[in-house]
């Protein structure tokens, strides 16, 4: 009954008024292949790849970590595979990249800011994922196309048939990105490499308010609302007591990411949302209408965030995200935008 539940589920994330959100997985390496597929994700809008690096004396070869990326490519044909780069940082130490212990490791040498002086271990990975996009299999040999349409998030077609026959998209993108100049150099840095997609992430307050310069330099944005909403309060993810602070339903932390989707929108990028908010399908309708143009989230929460988009407009979307913003609180948030999503289970 399960299987049969989750099949009925499956098929592109669409609004009720036909607008697509493509609706992704959030994945920690190919053992969540399986459930992506099994809940219909269309593509991968995550993949952290801290699990090839982590633990380990030697940084992983690019032929190795290029079989890896092509496993994950294999499974999407058709679909759109984000690869976030290596962030790793002080709370994640790397044994072949020492760096010094640091009291606050979030504020400190984690994701892209670790490569800026020396992008080896960066540059080793960005190849590793050209080589695997020139290899991804398509179901029908289609040649492998790194330089696929510009457009991305383009929203397809309804009744567009799914393209089993070309390979998946692969798309690159950088965490903790603070600044156009982080944006540019990485940029630069997978144009290097042979790769044509590449975005950056939204998650350190500085990069929602100037989001329209880092959109400028990148092909698209992501918003990682976790570290985001960490950021914004200055409240550490790990700390279970500041829990209420860490929640993405703060009006605070909405205005962020209705700036950084507006600036995205306003340099004509696509701007999607990868962190946690994205599994709660009433956050998922609000962060639509947001302006968010595909969400990616833990594998589980597909089927009833595909549910309850298909049960709502846009403009019920925006309603509601407007009304959400209007609140004083997260809880006030919450209760406001439901009233503009009354299909909701
Ligand atoms: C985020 O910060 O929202 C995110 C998606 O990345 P991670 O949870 O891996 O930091
Ligand atoms: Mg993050």
């Amino acid at each position: 009954a399960r299987e049969a539940a989750l099949a009925r589920s499956r098929g592109p994330g669409v609004t009720k008024d036909g607008t697509a959100v493509p609706l992704l997985a959030n994945i920690g390496g190919p053992g969540d292949i399986a459930a992506a597929v099994a809940h219909g994700a269309e593509g991968v809008g995550l993949l952290r790849t801290e699990f090839l690096y982590l633990g380990r004396r030697d940084a992983p070869g690019v032929r190795e970590q290029a079989e890896v990326y092509r496993e994950v490519l294999a499974a999407f044909p058709g679909g759109r595979v984000v690869v976030r780069t290596l962030d790793a940082g002080a709370d994640k130490p790397l044994g072949f990249l020492p760096s010094a212990e640091e009291a606050n490791p979030a504020l400190g040498m984690r994701g892209i800011r670790m490569f800026r002086h020396d992008p080896g271990v960066l540059a080793d990975q960005l190849a590793a994922l050209a080589l695997a996009a020139r290899n991804a299999p398509a179901r029908l040999d289609a040649p492998a196309r790194l330089d696929a349409p510009a457009r991305l998030d383009a929203p397809a077609r309804l009744d567009a048939p799914a393209r089993p026959d070309a390979p998946a998209r692969l798309e690159v993108m950088a965490p903790m990105v603070s600044s156009g100049a982080d944006a540019a150099w990485f940029k630069a840095l997978c144009a290097e490499a042979g790769l044509g997609e590449a975005g950056a992430m939204v998650e350190v307050p500085a990069a929602a308010v100037r989001a329209r310069e880092i959109a400028e330099e990148v092909d698209f944005l992501s918003i990682g609302t976790n570290d985001l909403t960490q950021y914004a309060f200055a409240a550490d993810r790990q700390v279970g007591a500041l829990a209420g602070l860490q929640d993405p339903w703060q009006p605070a932390l909405l205005d962020l990411v209705a700036m950084a989707a507006d600036a995205a929108a306003g340099a004509g990028r696509p701007c999607g949302v990868c962190g946690e908010a994205a599994a709660d399908p009433v956050l998922a309708c609000v962060l639509v209408g947001l302006g968010a143009t595909s969400l990616s989230m833990g594998a589980p929460a597909l089927p009833a965030v595909r549910a309850a988009l298909a049960r709502h407009t846009v403009e019920q979307c925006r309603a509601a995200a407007a009304a959400a913003r209007r609140a004083r609180s997260a809880g006030e948030a919450r209760m406001a935008a439901r009233r503009h999503l009354p299909d909701l289970d």
